[in-house]
């Protein structure tokens, strides 16, 4: 079986899918015109982010079976043209946890630290002690909107910090579970009543877009923290960036945009400002994370279109 690996993935997926029979062709920057000449000839692609997969890229694919997706999300791959085509689409949200609860917490403490302001200042010749009072985790509490893979080690690692976890999910955890994390289950609108700090973990659905707009900002406690790496659009960043201006919230972290990079001058905006701790989508961006995404795709895929397992 043919596959053309359009983006750059660890070695250690490339040699298991070579060891296991598979036929690899390493084309980590083709451009979307060669990727729609030659799909033709390949049984299986794989992708990270970079590759957009849309419906005609694989109406070309002709002898398709299957897209990879090393790493998590799948909005670079048109997945319902993929389903109808019959071409299974195989991912790796089990990567990003440990990853992206860590962002979580640097960037949540870079912002409360002010420590990405004064490294700025320091560098620039500054001695911004007098601007850098700051306030610790400790007895602060978290409300989670999302309590999935990444939502967890996010309240494990608050816990750690002494932290109350509050937080919200359409389906509420196990009674046994919410005791072992410590968390209490709240209902939307009251978890941002009574959150110091909000932290998005949902999928980007019909029914979690712009989840957090300008009415739920009024809930939000004044001098409350968002942070956001779920996807961008789960915010509605123009309220946002009014609830910051207007002194309503102490601050952002941001992971996740609507258009990335940022292109609206009202997104400059929002990503210029101080009290706003911004990083462009690295939450599984790790040496860990994309070696184990490279190697559970290149298990799975072997477990579905190869002879040998890993
Ligand atoms: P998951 O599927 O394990 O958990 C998602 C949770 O959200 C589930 O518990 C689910 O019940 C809940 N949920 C779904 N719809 C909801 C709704 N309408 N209201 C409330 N809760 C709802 O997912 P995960 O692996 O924890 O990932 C969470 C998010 O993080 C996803 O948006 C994913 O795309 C994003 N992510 C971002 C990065 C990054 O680089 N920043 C990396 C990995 C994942």
């Amino acid at each position: 079986m043919k596959i053309l690996v359009a983006d750059e993935i660890s070695s250690e997926g490339i040699d298991a899918l070579k060891k296991a029979g598979f036929e690899l062709d390493l084309r980590f920057d083709i451009t979307y015109d060669e990727l729609k000449k030659i799909i033709p000839n390949y049984e299986g692609l794989i992708v990270r982010s970079r590759t957009k997969v849309d419906g005609e890229i694989i109406k070309a694919g002709v002898n398709l079976r299957f897209i990879g997706r090393a790493g998590v999300g799948l909005d670079n791959i048109d997945v319902k043209a993929a389903e109808a085509k019959g071409v299974v689409v195989l991912n790796t949200p089990e990567i990003a946890a440990t990853s992206v609860s860590e962002l979580v917490f640097g960037m949540l403490l870079s912002l409360v630290r002010k420590i990405s302001v004064c490294d700025r200042l320091m560098k620039m010749g500054e001695w911004p002690k007098k601007f850098a009072m700051g306030f610790e985790l400790k007895d602060k509490t978290i409300g989670i909107i999302g309590i999935g893979r990444i939502g967890k080690e996010v309240a494990k690692k608050a816990k750690a910090f002494g932290m109350r976890v509050i937080y919200y999910d359409i389906i509420r955890l196990n009674p046994s579970v919410e005791r072992e994390l410590g968390v209490e289950y709240f209902e939307l609108d009251d978890l941002l009543k009574n959150s110091d700090i909000v932290t998005l973990h949902v999928p980007l659905t019909p029914q979690t877009k712009y989840l957090i707009n300008e009415d739920k900002f009024k809930l939000m406690k004044k001098g409350a923290i968002i942070i956001n790496t779920s996807r961008g659009a789960v915010i509605d960043n123009k309220a946002l960036l009014k609830y910051l201006k207007n002194g309503h919230l102490y601050g952002a972290c941001l992971d996740v945009f609507e258009n990335e990079p940022p292109k609206e001058s009202w997104e400059k905006e929002l990503i210029s400002l101080e009290n706003v701790v911004v990083t462009p989508h690295i939450g599984s961006m790790t040496v860990e994370a994309q070696r184990m995404a490279s190697i559970l795709l290149a298990n799975k895929i072997i477990e579905a279109f190869g002879e040998k397992s890993l």
